[in-house]
């Protein structure tokens, strides 16, 4: 797999990881052939497409979607599980690029995609094992600080959920010597990411939506007054599209190529470790990540194995080999489990953004597109369907918020940016590894 860039190359089935080998729904794939005419045709059946897709058809819009391989085969039906509220880019980072009032505009928004994803499950009665709480952990003295000033902003941004801890406050909640201390966001919280998108799917399909899968999408004709979207065997003509490809779309809309750079990123999954071990690893049940640049995540599934990501390939390639790279990582962490049976590995891209702040936008009058979550996008996703949702029945206020803020292309271009990230990216990895 080493240096192969994720695509459609196979038969787009899943890759083999955990979520994939526990996925309690199982779908047969309809492809797109033919013409099909629509109102909105959604590109991408990942938690921005199907958000997206189901605020739409709650207000009665007919709405098809065109996915090139399978219900959530992309970031979200691969990622972490982790709730997380906010952004990758701080709210100060925020605060000091684009100013006070965007900082508030999107600090009173960053828990909102948690109430969309609980509002979905308990609505449409989704079976992903939800549970509550993240923790942020901290290697040291100078990660406490950048906590305790997040939690300073987030207080004045009017999220008070976040609840400082010391050593021993954390090694009640996650059992691990690594840390000197964290922070709990009880807003925050886990759950089986595939068994979300794919009952997102199903909740779509209960509200008369239409999936096809299998059906990459080779062009899209955003400058026809009913913007056209063409697979191999087919073609959707709607009044609006929406293109939520995210990192796998590819060369397949020119326009938004240099917006966003596919990065990959690896998990592992143990073997179940019994009852008596999870619970004594991570007591609370909660899921954690780092605050190092390139971190740590990880959380026990329902059935109590450990599943463990991090790393990061710029460009969007696959390491050689994932256990070799994240095994190191886990014990670490956890001692207890050197040499645990590890059952599944696997990488999946996410699309960075230069600012690593999400873009939501328009190419054309009538085709819309929301990319760019940078590793944190599973809350981000669900507020930026929602907010496309609303542009599109006719409230255009908060699209419009994000559609302004500035963007910057990766220095570098297409053919060199990975290489510029990558010295970038060693630069904060030293800065971890002194702990400044
Ligand atoms: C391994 C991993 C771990 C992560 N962990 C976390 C986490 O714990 N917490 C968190 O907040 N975020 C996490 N993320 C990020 C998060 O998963 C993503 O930001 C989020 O899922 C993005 O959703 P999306 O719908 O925009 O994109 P995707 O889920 O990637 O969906 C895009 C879909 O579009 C389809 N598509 C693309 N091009 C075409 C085309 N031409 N024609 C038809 N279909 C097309 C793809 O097949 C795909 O299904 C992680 C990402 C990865 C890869």
């Amino acid at each position: 797999m080493a240096g192969v860039t994720n695509s459609y190359a196979g038969d787009g089935r899943y890759p083999t990881s955990y979520y994939a080998a526990s996925r309690n729904i199982l779908r047969t794939p309809v492809k797109l052939e033919g013409h099909v005419e629509t109102d909105i045709c959604v590109v991408g059946a990942g938690y921005t497409g199907l958000s997206t897709a189901i605020h739409l058809a709650e207000k009665g819009y007919k709405v098809a979607v065109v996915e090139g391989a399978q219900v959530g085969w992309g970031a979200s039906g691969r990622n972490g599980g982790q709730i997380v509220n906010g952004l990758n880019a701080s709210l100060s980072t925020i605060q000091n690029r684009y100013g006070e009032d965007a900082a508030r505009f999107i600090g009173g928004l960053v828990q909102e995609g948690g109430r969309i994803i609980r509002r979905l499950v308990s609505q449409y009665r989704i079976d992903c094992d939800l549970k509550s709480g993240n923790i942020y952990a901290a290697y040291t003295g100078a990660h406490m600080k950048e906590l305790e000033a997040k939690q300073a902003l987030w207080r004045r941004y009017g999220m008070d959920d976040h609840l400082l801890l010391d050593r021993e406050a954390l090694r009640k909640l996650v059992n691990s010597e690594a840390y000197c201390g964290g922070m709990l966001d009880i807003s925050g919280g886990h759950m089986h990411p595939l068994n979300l998108v794919l009952g997102e799917a199903r909740a779509f399909e209960s509200l008369g939506g239409v999936i096809y899968e299998m059906s990459p999408v080779t062009r899209v004709d955003h400058r026809a007054a009913r913007p056209t979207v063409y697979t191999r065997e087919g073609e959707v003509s709607a009044r609006i599209v929406v293109l939520c490809g995210n990192a796998y779309l590819g060369d397949a809309v020119p326009e938004l190529v240099s917006r966003v750079m596919p990065v990959s990123t690896q998990m592992i999954t143990t073997a179940p470790l019994g009852e008596e071990l999870a619970d004594m690893l991570i007591p609370s049940d909660m899921c954690v990540e780092d605050v190092r640049y390139i971190l740590d995540y990880f959380r026990l599934s329902a059935d109590k194995r450990m599943i463990f990501g991090g790393g990061t390939v710029y460009g969007g390639t696959d390491p050689a080999d994932v256990v070799a790279k994240l095994r190191p990582n886990l014990e670490k962490v956890f001692p207890r489990l050197k040499g645990v049976t590890i059952d599944y590995a696997w990488s999946g891209n996410f699309a960075l953004s230069f600012t690593r702040v999400p873009q939501m936008g328009r190419i054309g009058s009538n085709t819309y597109f929301a990319h760019g979550y940078s590793g944190h996008g599973v809350t981000g996703s669900h507020l930026f369907g929602r907010t496309l949702a609303e542009a599109i029945d006719g409230d255009q206020s908060r699209f419009d918020m994000f559609e302004k803020l500035p963007w910057y292309p990766f220095p570098g271009g297409r053919m060199f940016r990975a290489q510029y990230s990558t010295i970038g990216s060693w630069w904060y990895s030293f800065k971890d590894m002194v702990g400044w």
